[in-house]
């Protein structure tokens, strides 16, 4: 692994950023990155030719940390957990996630949406709170069961 040189970070939450950020061996360069697969947190490599093509994927211990590495070179994605405003219930915020995982820049945008929304109970848990957000094809969906209170 000579010649390997850490060039940048990008220093975005989730645990899964390239940790050394790319270096650059032979003509190829190399990123590494945390898989988040599991408590091991194997330290993944994806090798990419001049080309942009993926040469190989290293590092991991299973096939489920194969594939988020080369997910994560290609198309990072995360599913966003956060909570909106709910009016008419016993507590003041309602446990939310993305049906499935959003493009990682858009994570930021969707808090920013996210933060303007407020839904009235009762609600039930895989409701759809914000559809097709920010243009993704994903929608934001409700996490638990929320009733309705009148005293709230
Ligand atoms: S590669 Fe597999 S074993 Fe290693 S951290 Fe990822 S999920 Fe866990």
């Amino acid at each position: 692994m000579s010649g390997l040189r850490p060039t940048g970070d990008t220093g975005e939450p989730g645990g899964a950023t390239p940790d050394d950020g790319p270096v650059v061996d032979a003509g190829h360069e190399v990123t590494t990155y945390l898989c988040i697969g599991c408590p091991l947190g194997c330290r993944l490599e994806v090798e990419e030719s001049a080309e942009h093509e993926i040469v190989e994927v290293r590092g991991f211990s299973c096939r489920r940390g194969e594939r988020f590495a080369r997910q994560e070179h290609t198309d990072p994605r995360r599913t966003v957990t956060t909570t909106v405003a709910v009016t008419g219930a016993r507590i003041p915020r309602l446990p939310v996630r993305t049906a499935a995982p959003l493009p990682k820049g858009l994570v930021r945008a969707l808090c920013d949406r996210l933060a303007s929304v407020r839904v009235a109970a009762p609600v039930r848990r895989g409701e759809v709170v914000l559809a097709d957000a920010l243009g993704s094809g994903i929608d934001v969906v409700a996490s638990r069961d929320l009733d309705r209170t009148d005293a709230g």
